[in-house]
């Protein structure tokens, strides 16, 4: 059979940000992945950094680390749990690197003497990393969502891009709209006028919309959307509502349902193959809605009044709650406010414990409090990065007596520096890129919890971080009790520490919440909430 021509959607935002774009681009790839295509999402952000891997949490929520080592926007984060397909560098392109590629080839003489200018030699760069998911990754559709509001000053060499694309692309290429509906409540009315200007923005810039999905905290009436189908140029089909709903794994059913999936088919000239097959999706949900049992879990971290800093650890928590047949009842808990005196106050009534990543002193004394409680009570207790890090100080302070024990990044004068900077990592000056990142293989000790979890000896897990367990100590350690019970087979760094006379003791250096998918929930998470459910009980 002849290789199938890549097809391009790419999605936009108008009137307010945060609508939702990446869910919508999400369900859209799910649902023609599920009707046998190979489908990938791509971000365009239109901001000056390189990548998001230097921005603070505050700013952009988590950052995202792919398996090939980039450190990229959450969205992509949806994109993988929705697909259950890998993502990689290529997937998330900001303006930054745009600019910065131009600019090398520029320095490299590539442009032989010519002006270089944001069109047409930014937008052909940016044409060129939209095509690559075609042409280098060999997909079939490629969902490409454009960060930011149409009307912004950033993102205009995108939508200049874009627009260029789909003159060269044709039937090739589609255009999702995605704009607010809002309901005043003084009339009781749905409020139609901001999407006819936003639409009219797009057109300004040589666009027109195929499809227009209208977020919307109200079912729409058919009235309505005709009536936005009218001034707006699209089909009256073409306009799909997405209202509030319960989750946001439930919004490719509801996109099917209005038919999003075969109008982007017909609009794309796609061939069918078959119908959606979203079973096992559906089953996912159900299960969901019919856990009645809860779980109480605390998230102790530093960013907690912004729960998207965590948002891959919450998810991938909800995994494997739905998977275990349990309601989540998830507790954030500033790890600023713990202290020695407060812990069992601010701790109880929790089933499970996780301590969160992060980076900086802030906070990591209340961390070290939060270990301390889940151990000392036999507390099912899961630490990431950092909190495995804190777990490694809380163990050498209060159970090896090793006073003012630390990671030298939180105390670079401590006398035990039991988490510390790895050689490869002394000399480094610049911050952006530069950490230990993407997938490392880890090999498990049997008879371990964490080999338990796995059910397998080799696996490989996603990094981030500059700082590394000191095995210096390890001996100290094994012999008191906390083993390692996950290695690097090259490196020998360690990757895992348990305390195997604990019920449910497992902290990782790595980063498990990455890879957790709808339709393949991460083994730690799942053997966590085995653990919790057990210890309930
Ligand atoms: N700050 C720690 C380090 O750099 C941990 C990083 C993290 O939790 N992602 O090693």
């Amino acid at each position: 059979m002849a290789e199938l021509e890549t097809r391009y959607v790419f999605v936009t935002g108008g009137v307010a940000s945060s609508l939702g774009k990446g869910v919508i681009a999400a369900s859209l790839a799910k649902l023609l992945q599920s009707r046998g295509y190979s489908v990938t999402i791509q971000k365009l952000d239109p901001y000056l950094n390189i990548d998001p891997g230097t921005l603070n949490p505050y700013e952009h929520g988590e950052c995202y680390v792919t398996d090939d080592g980039a450190e990229t926007d959450l969205d992509l984060g949806h994109y993988e749990r929705f697909l259950n397909v890998p993502t990689s560098q290529d997937n998330n392109v900001t303006t930054g690197r745009i600019y910065r590629n131009v600019i090398t080839k520029e320095r490299k003489g590539e442009y032989l003497g010519k002006t270089v200018q944001i069109i047409p030699h930014i937008t052909d760069e940016i044409k060129r990393n939209i095509m690559l998911m075609g042409t280098r990754h060999k997909f079939d559709v490629v969902v490409t969502e454009i960060g930011g509001t149409v009307g912004d000053i950033e993102s205009l060499p995108f939508i200049e891009a874009v627009r260029q694309l789909k003159w060269e692309l044709g039937y090739r290429a589609m255009f999702i709209h995605l704009t607010l509906v809002p309901y005043l409540n003084a009339s009781h009315e749905l409020k139609t006028k901001p999407t006819q200007h936003s639409v009219k923005a797009l057109l300004e810039n040589g666009i027109q919309p195929d499809v227009l999905v209208l977020r919307s905290e109200h079912e729409l009436s058919d009235d309505l959307r005709k009536k936005v189908a009218r001034f707006c140029n699209v089909e009256a089909d073409a306009v799909v509502q997405s209202i509030d709903v319960k989750t946001i794994y439930e919004v490719p059913i509801k996109m099917h349902e209005q038919h999003l999936d075969e109008i982007a088919m017909r609009k794309l000239q796609l061939p069918a193959k078959h119908d959606a097959d979203m079973s096992d999706w559906i089953k996912f949900l159900e299960k969901r809605s019919k856990a009645t049992e809860t779980i109480t879990v605390g998230l102790v971290g530093k960013y907690v009044e912004l729960p998207d800093a965590y948002k891959s650890i919450i998810e991938a928590l909800n995994h494997a709650s739905t998977y275990n047949d349990r309601k989540l009842d998830l507790r954030l808990i500033h790890s600023e406010v713990v202290n020695a005196d407060n812990a069992a106050e601010k701790l109880a009534g929790l089933d499970g414990i996780i301590v969160a990543p992060g980076f900086g002193q802030r906070g990591t004394e209340g961390k070290i409090e939060a270990v301390k409680y889940a151990r000392e009570n036999d507390i099912p207790f899961l630490g990431i990065c950092l909190g495995m890090q804190m777990a490694v100080v809380e163990f050498a302070r209060n159970v090896l007596g090793m006073e003012k024990a630390n990671s030298s990044e939180m105390d670079h004068t401590t006398p035990y520096p039991v988490i510390d900077l790895m050689e490869s990592q002394k000399n480094i000056t610049n911050m952006g890129g530069t950490m230990r990142l993407g997938g490392y293989e880890c090999k498990l000790k049997k008879g371990t919890h964490a080999y338990e979890a796995y059910g397998k000896e080799f696996v490989r897990e996603r990094h981030r971080h500059r700082y590394e367990y000191n095995s210096k100590y390890l001996s100290d350690y094994e012999k008191a009790g906390m083993v390692a019970s996950g290695v690097n087979p090259e490196t020998g760094l360690v990757e895992i520490v348990e305390i195997p006379s604990l019920k449910w003791f497992v902290a990782c250096q790595f980063h498990p919440e990455y890879s957790s998918t709808v339709l393949k929930p991460h083994a730690l998470f799942m053997a966590f909430v085995k653990a919790v459910i057990a210890s309930k009980n």
